[in-house]
């Protein structure tokens, strides 16, 4: 599918006219794909002079730290949630996957923050996981920053969570595919 980021699209309207499913249409400021219409044709990806266009193929399996299942962990780092809720996104859309325990969790609480057996507890649990998402990263974040793309959502609950990957979608894939990542900070 193609996607086109809200954080780069400045409403020009070229990738519009030049549309031959008249797919695209664009509101306030922003263009927006009807991926029913749309016919993969990739012509609004060479047009954009923003380069806010981009086709998705990958599948990303999100995991956002929380104590309950329902809110955002807060108050502390991601990696002292109780339990990271796995998500999958393919195709434009989100899935729930499992919820994975923190099981160093309770052992770690007399752990300094930055400590590296600690990043490692974490890692271990977030095997496959590609995007980590929490309102804050502890100083671990320089060990973890290197294994997974580490979003930063500064929003109250998980759904909240949810639509702001698929918001920046674009921009997570990106980072993802960085030799060099940095901290992303969703908005
Ligand atoms: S051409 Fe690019 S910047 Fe212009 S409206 Fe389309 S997506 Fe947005
Ligand atoms: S890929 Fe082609 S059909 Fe789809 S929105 Fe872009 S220009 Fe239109």
């Amino acid at each position: 599918m193609i996607n086109i980021s809200k954080n780069r699209c400045v409403g020009c309207g070229i990738c519009v006219k030049g549309c031959p499913a008249d797919a695209i249409f664009v509101k306030d400021g922003i263009a927006i794909i009807d991926q029913d219409k749309c016919i993969n044709c990739k012509l609004c990806i060479e047009s954009c002079p923003q380069k806010a266009a981009k086709e998705i193929k990958q599948e990303l399996l999100i995991a956002i730290g929380t104590d309950d299942g329902k809110r955002i962990k807060s108050g502390d780092h991601v990696g002292m949630s109780k339990y990271f809720q796995v998500w999958k996104y393919a195709n434009g859309e989100f899935a729930f996957e499992e919820n994975r325990e923190n099981v160093k969790y309770k052992e770690d609480e007399s752990r300094i923050h930055g400590d590296p057996g600690k990043a490692k507890a974490t890692a271990s649990v977030l095997e496959n996981i590609d995007v980590v998402a929490g309102k804050m990263f502890g100083p671990n974040i320089v060990r973890l920053k290197d294994k997974f793309v580490c979003a930063v959502i500064r929003e109250e609950t998980i759904k909240q969570a949810i639509e702001m990957i698929k918001e920046n979608i674009n921009e997570v894939i990106e980072e993802k595919d960085k030799q060099e990542k940095y901290g992303l900070i969703l908005r």
